[in-house]
């Protein structure tokens, strides 16, 4: 057997040998538009804090003082005793919100899915998911032990045949992003509805890209779409444009309480800490604002500034080491744009993943499409 030093090296030369080898960047600065990385300032066009909230200073202010009455940890699972009376607050704000009867919050957008994942569906049921679906996604449908079924990128027709296969008796959930995280496409929900409903299956969504930016009330995709209450079960994040961290189902009384029951990650994992739910819950009342509504609109603005359909702007590159080249040569012109390669997206599909924010000007923008030759 091999030294697992050894073995471990091997692999990662192999990763570095592929173009695959992954670094962490510390920034010196908060998240923003403007970001500090080895003394030097950068353009920020990679987060997904869409609207400016991550180092807003209301949100700040609320975390601190939440921090003075709650102290800083939540001491033990929300099971035991670490249920402190922010979270509650969290949890109808989020359901009024979602316009749904209830709503629970788990400890990160990843185990919001891991756990309704899991608690939903077990060995004998079926899991279909789009073939872009994210890891957290996969990985829930992965542990849950069901089958899984995968169709072809937003692929109806095999979407209807996978639906078609997977006989009635058994219990059967589609599991699908809103707006691809990758991509930043939107999945056609009409047609899916439609199909979920011709055939009796149960639908999640993981409204992670889309809570807080799309809808009239900024509730989501399902509210562009008008099909918020044929909607079984909704995830969100409250890591992306509400600028915190945490993720969220919102649903029925019966699902939450189901979850509350069942869900392991919430179980078996300490809660949040209570700054965390009070900045959340500042940060719903903002979406939920005239104020936030504005600021939703300027995020669209800049969009628009560079001609995209939505915040996430992929340029695919598809050779990985191309990919890390062009994203150094942004990154020397003083513009953060990260190369993203597999196994985040297929091999050989290795892009430029701009997002951009509120929180960008419009001569941020027009740097932006000078950089990249637009
Ligand atoms: C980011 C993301 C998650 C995970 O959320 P975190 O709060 O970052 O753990 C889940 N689903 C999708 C589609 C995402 O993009």
């Amino acid at each position: 057997m091999p030294n697992l030093n050894d073995h471990l090296g091997a692999d990662l030369a192999q990763l570095r040998a592929d173009g695959l080898y992954r670094q962490l960047r510390t920034l010196a600065s908060a998240q923003g538009a403007r970001i500090v990385i080895d003394g030097r300032e950068f353009l920020n066009f990679s987060s997904n804090d869409y609207l400016g909230l991550a180092n807003d200073p209301v949100l700040k202010r609320t975390a601190r003082t939440a921090t003075q009455r709650w102290g800083v940890g939540g001491g033990a699972s929300r099971l035991v005793c670490g249920n402190l009376a922010p979270y509650e607050e969290l949890e109808r704000k989020l359901a009024a919100f979602k316009g749904k009867e209830a709503a629970i919050v788990f400890s990160s957008g990843y185990a919001a899915n891991i756990g309704t994942i899991t608690a939903l569906v077990e060995e004998g049921d079926i899991v279909i998911l789009d073939k872009l679906d994210h890891a957290s996604i996969i990985d829930g449908a992965r542990q849950s032990g069901a089958t899984i079924r995968v169709y072809p990128h937003k692929n109806l027709k095999k979407l209807e045949d996978l639906l078609k296969q997977s006989g009635k008796s058994r219990r059967r959930i589609i599991i699908t992003e809103t707006i691809f995280s990758m991509d930043g496409d939107a999945a056609p929900l009409a047609e899916i509805v439609a199909l979920k409903e011709k055939y009796s299956a149960w639908l999640m969504l993981d409204e992670a890209h889309a809570t807080g930016i799309f809808g009239a009330n900024r509730r989501g995709l399902a509210e562009t779409t008008g099909v918020e209450n044929k909607v079984d079960v909704t995830l969100g994040t409250l890591s992306k444009a509400l600028g915190c961290v945490g993720g969220f189902v919102a649903g029925s009384q019966t699902l939450i309480d189901y979850l509350r029951n069942r869900a392991r990650s919430l179980i078996y994992s300490t809660a949040l800490p209570p700054s965390v739910c009070a900045a959340a819950t500042a940060a719903v009342d903002f979406v939920m604002s005239e104020a936030g509504a504005g600021r939703r609109d300027k995020l669209w603005e800049n969009v628009q500034a560079m001609e995209a359909k939505n915040p996430i702007i992929p340029i695919i590159i598809g050779d990985e080491r191309v990919a890390v080249e062009r994203s150094r040569q942004l990154y020397d012109k003083g513009i953060f744009v990260p190369a993203i390669r597999y196994p985040t997206v297929p091999k050989n599909k290795a892009r430029l993943r701009v997002t951009v924010s509120a929180a960008h000007s419009a001569e941020d923008i027009q740097q932006l499409n000078e950089c990249i030759g637009r």
